[in-house]
């Protein structure tokens, strides 16, 4: 038996998805730049999934942009929207709290030049949109901030955040990493302000390698690369066209089946959680089980124990979690999220981020309540014997 829970990480690619993959390799392989009938034909299917995703933005489809995902998203948009508006200001605000593809390219700015100013989060991963409005000041020219943490779970006040960032100066652009949350929770760039929005595909059970961008109409970005002028020139490179029409079938379904995959989650979330906290002693949640967490995430520390011997047990059942974000998992280095949270090394050292799909049951949590909590107990009494 597998029980994959680790969907922050990575979905499993839908049948949909890998069967558009595989027309796009037998059928429709042409190259969408061509202008015979095997360019035009990829030309217009990869024209009706920029639609889709257009409209589940409620964006325009000239503001969609495809990219090889989250990373490159966030890279075209947070380096190209810095030095396109470098003559108003040299300003940048974040969170301490984003994934290291934003992180680390405001940091790359900082050694160009710019100034940052990283936003600290309260103990439940939040950021206070007034505190925010008071970094404001007549040179900054972008804020970048994440809609939901991928380790914690946390959703970020974007709504309220646009509002404030508009308000000190409707200039300024908002650039919303939304990896975590496009196709799982409500998101809509009119009425949240953003200007510009990171999307992943396989965080929606298409492939990796391809996401999208939305830029709104007037925001300038330099591009980051060169090349034959593909994606208005702002992602050049012969387009990924079969991953592009799979993160179309992605999107198509994730967006007929929102409400009832967030309410079955959801479930699936809070019958894990409350198993972990009836049966097993000194667990502690890293943030809450109410709303202001996505229901697709928790994070939990088993303290006493070594959240990395715990996820390598569950690997013997089976049972697959994270103990943080897979993309920083392998510097070995301590959550930076977590840390900003203000918790203490034992605590991050022993907390496992558990993340849900549709696939998820209420059967499968069952079972894994009864491993970790197997699991835990062996591993405590060995320690204490140490
Ligand atoms: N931002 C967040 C919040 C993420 O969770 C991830 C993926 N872990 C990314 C960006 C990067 O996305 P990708 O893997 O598509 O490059």
């Amino acid at each position: 038996m597998e029980i994959y829970l680790d969907n922050a990480a990575t979905t499993k690619p839908r049948e949909e998805v890998v069967e558009a993959n595989v027309r796009v390799f037998s059928e429709l392989f042409g190259n969408p730049s061509s202008l015979h009938r095997k360019g035009v034909e990829i030309e217009k299917e990869i024209k009706k999934v920029r639609k889709n995703v257009a409209t589940s933005l409620g964006c325009a489809d000239s503001e969609v942009y495809f990219t090889s995902g989250g990373t490159e998203s966030n890279n075209i948009s947070i380096q190209g929207i810095a030095k396109a508006y470098l003559k108003n200001g040299n300003h940048l605000i974040t969170t301490n709290i984003e994934h290291p593809s934003v992180l680390n390219v405001f940091r790359k700015l900082e050694n160009e030049g710019f100034k940052v100013s990283y936003i600290d989060v309260d103990k439940n991963g939040s950021v206070s949109p007034s505190q925010l409005y008071e970094a404001i000041t007549d040179k900054t020219i972008l804020i970048s901030i994440m809609h939901v943490n991928n380790e914690t779970g946390r959703i970020l006040p974007i709504k309220e955040i646009g509002r404030k960032i508009k308000k000190a100066s409707p200039r300024i652009v908002f650039h919303v990493d939304a990896t975590q949350s496009y196709g799982k929770l409500n998101l809509d760039v009119e009425n949240f302000l953003i200007d510009s929005l990171s999307i992943s595909g396989h965080k929606i059970h298409a492939t990796k390698g391809v996401g999208a961008l939305y830029v709104r109409k007037g925001v300038k970005v330099s591009p980051l690369y060169a090349g034959g002028g593909q994606e208005s020139g702002l992602r050049v490179g012969t387009e990924n066209a079969s991953a592009i029409l799979g993160l179309g079938e992605a999107v198509k379904a994730c967006f007929s089946n929102q409400h009832i995959t967030r309410a079955h989650v959801k479930i699936v979330k809070e019958h894990l959680f409350d198993g972990i906290k009836n049966t097993i002693s000194t667990t502690v949640i890293n943030g809450s089980i109410d709303d202001s967490f996505s229901p697709y995430i928790i994070n939990i520390a088993f303290l006493g124990v070594k959240a990395e011997v715990l996820l390598h047990s569950l690997e013997q059942d089976g049972i697959y979690v994270s103990t943080g974000s897979a993309c920083s998992s392998t510097n070995n280095m301590q959550s930076h999220v977590l840390k900003a949270m203000g918790l203490k090394r034992l605590q991050i050292e022993s907390s496992l981020r558990f993340s849900f799909s549709r696939d998820n049951t209420i059967e499968e949590m069952d079972y894994v309540i009864e491993r970790i909590k197997k699991h835990v107990y062996d591993i405590r009494k060995i320690v204490k014997r140490i």
